[in-house]
């Protein structure tokens, strides 16, 4: 198995960090921060071997600068339509690249931003804020039809994928899942078990894609009746998945 280390930055941010199997190299994903990684890779004795990221938000991005000027060797990788401008070796929908003999298939989505990518390998997914544990990202840039679509990219992958998200939302999402999804059995275990790791200060993540197929309301657009939206959310039309997720979308942002 893979060693994935959480770095705690800002908030809320988890900023993922990929290990090499025998070396002391790591990769990380998103570094909006550069302080906490070099105390994290200091702390380890690790080098940095290369910087993903996922998408242009400020607090995935800012510290990759200063982490390059330290690691000038380390190749920052990110999406090829990004507004972010460190990305040196850029990424397309299909594409792939090799972090320390892993796999990860590159692909388009969009939704939470036009530039957002995830990085999907068979034992793990990095999904930035496209998808979250009982949500998704807000939609500041795309429509809910892309994020839809985004959504049934992680619906085609493997239900034992690790799920690594960047923010710690999981919480207030499984509130919104549980309103969304009431008098579901697997929501309410899950959303207490979730409630039982914060009040411990404990991470939820990773989740797994057959978790997240069980409860995330944003994944199962499919399977939620239009009735169970507020009248103000519902869709006018009969209820095509992505209008309700739509519906779904435009709820959370008010909840
Ligand atoms: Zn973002």
């Amino acid at each position: 198995m893979v060693q994935v280390d959480a770095i705690n930055a800002f908030n809320d941010n988890y900023i993922w960090a990929l290990v090499h199997p025998t070396k002391p190299h790591v990769y990380v994903v998103d570094p909006g921060d550069a302080e906490p990684v070099m105390h994290y890779l200091e702390q380890h004795d690790y080098q940095l071997a290369g910087i993903l990221v996922t998408h242009h938000h400020w607090d995935h991005t800012t510290g990759v600068a200063a982490l390059k000027q330290a690691y000038p060797e380390a190749p920052v990788y990110g999406p090829q339509n990004s507004p972010f401008t460190g990305i040196e070796h850029t990424l397309a929908d299909g594409d792939s690249i090799d972090v320390f003999g892993l796999n990860f298939l590159v692909r388009a989505t969009p939704g939470h931003t036009l530039d957002h990518i995830s990085y999907i390998n068979e034992q793990l997914v990095f999904c930035g804020d496209t998808l979250f544990s009982g949500g998704c990202g807000r939609l500041f840039e795309g429509t809910p039809e892309q994020m839809w679509q985004s959504m049934q990219t992680f619906l085609t992958l493997s239900d034992d994928t690790l799920v690594y998200c960047t923010h710690e939302y999981t919480q207030a999402n499984m509130a919104f899942a549980s309103a969304a999804q009431p008098e579901d059995a697997e929501v309410q275990r899950y959303t207490n078990k979730v409630n039982a790791l914060r009040e411990q200060q404990q991470m939820t993540l990773p989740s797994t894609i057959g978790q997240e197929k069980r409860i995330n309301p944003f994944l199962r657009a499919d399977k939620i009746s239009p009735q169970a939206l507020p009248t103000a959310y519902r869709p006018a039309t009969s209820g095509e998945p992505s209008a309700i997720f739509a519906g779904l979308r435009a709820w959370k942002d008010n909840f």
